[in-house]
């Protein structure tokens, strides 16, 4: 089914709490929806989830796509397919309630089944990629659905070929989800906090370790971290390493090495300050915050000066992982 309407405010529907309008919005059902919209394809256009990985800099003169879709079909093997408009933590508290196993880190994530796939989304050391099967996208470019195998995906860390050569409306998501227990719990204190590992118990450590670091958007508009981690080289890390011997490290695909945004912002000076009506989150420097009626450009000032300063300090560039529209 589809609904449009025009001149939209998208103030609610970005988690940052940016005041915008949409010249128009597209609520559609399925992939067959898609290919029944006329003119839409020809000009501006992108796909809205639930809007907590997007700062609107400017209203936005084009045609947004938000899927209202979110049945899920659930195969014997544990492989279940999500419509892309379910809600991801309710995908997630139902995998819980059901016993399958996979899910459970990625617990009280924000946002939108069909948006987990574009970023790979991860926390507590599991990432979407993980879990998912495959990922229907209809491709407007073909006018067709295509069926893309994980391995087609080319998922990365925060990263998948849907944020680069892949432009299209992800419409569903296939999981598998094992009924064997596979707690991963290596992750900071996750294993202390859950006590004996059950889904449940990993379930509520998640949410109750994020409950005490993270700003909820509700309260104070905010769009998760804003930044990604950099990965340099092993030269590079052991060189920053010799100056700053405190500084975390983590081990990163191919020899490389992790280092956390957080911490290189908080050493330029940056947490718990703020610019105007934009701030860094006292507790989590990776966070900016609406500290009330901010617009995009106040945020975009900031992150541009944080970027600066740890560009200074440490010669190294944090990217932001959030997308400004
Ligand atoms: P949106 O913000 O609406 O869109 C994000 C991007 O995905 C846009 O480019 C959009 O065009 C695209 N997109 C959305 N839906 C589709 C679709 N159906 N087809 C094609 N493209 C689509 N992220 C993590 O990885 N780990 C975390 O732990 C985490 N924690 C967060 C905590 C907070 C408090 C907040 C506010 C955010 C957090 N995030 C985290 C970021 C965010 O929740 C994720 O990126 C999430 O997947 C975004 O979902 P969304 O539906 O809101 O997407
Ligand atoms: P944290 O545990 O304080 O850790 C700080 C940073 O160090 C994280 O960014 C994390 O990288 C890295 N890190 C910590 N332990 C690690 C380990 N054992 N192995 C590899 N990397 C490690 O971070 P936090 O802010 O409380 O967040 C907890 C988790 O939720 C993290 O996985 C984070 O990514 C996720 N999260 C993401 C968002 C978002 O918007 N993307 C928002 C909130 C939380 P990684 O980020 O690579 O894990």
């Amino acid at each position: 089914m589809i609904n449009e309407y025009f001149g939209v405010s998208l103030r609610g529907s970005n988690t940052f709490g940016i005041e915008a309008t949409a010249d128009r919005l597209v609520e559609f059902g399925s992939a067959d929806d898609l290919k029944s919209l006329e003119g839409v394809f020809d000009g501006r256009w992108n796909v809205l989830g639930g809007g907590s990985n997007i700062i609107f800099t400017s209203d936005y003169h084009g045609t947004l796509l938000r899927c209202t879709g979110r049945e899920m079909q659930v195969s014997e093997d544990g492989r279940v397919r999500v419509e892309a408009g379910m809600v991801w933590d309710d995908f997630v508290a139902w995998t819980v309630a059901n016993g399958l196993w996979g899910a459970e880190n990625l617990s009280n994530i924000p946002g939108t089944v069909g948006a987990a796939p574009v970023q790979n989304i991860g926390a507590y050391g599991v990432e979407a990629k993980d879990i998912i099967e495959s990922v229907e996208i209809y491709d407007p470019a073909r006018g067709e659905v295509r069926i893309m195998g994980a391995e087609e995906c080319e998922f990365g860390y925060r990263d998948s070929i849907f944020k680069h050569t892949l432009r299209g409306v992800i419409t569903a998501v296939m999981f598998r989800l094992s009924q064997t227990p596979q707690p991963r719990l290596d992750y900071g204190d996750l294993r202390a906090t859950a006590g004996e590992p059950t889904l449940e118990n990993i379930r509520r450590a998640v949410i109750e370790i994020r409950g005490s670091k993270l700003p909820d958007p509700e309260v104070q508009g905010n769009a998760g971290s804003f930044f990604k981690n950099p990965v340099v080289s092993s030269t590079v890390a052991e060189k920053l390493r010799e100056k700053y011997p405190e500084m975390p490290l983590y081990d990163a695909p191919e020899g490389s090495k992790k280092l956390a945004a957080g911490w290189l912002i908080d050493r330029a000076g940056w947490k718990g300050r703020s610019l105007g009506r934009v701030g860094v989150h006292p507790k989590q420097a990776l966070v900016l915050v609406n500290l009330g009626g901010a617009t995009g450009a106040e945020v975009i000032e900031l992150a541009r000066r944080i970027q600066a300063d740890v560009r200074g300090q440490f010669g190294v560039e944090i990217n932001t992982e959030v997308n400004i529209w």
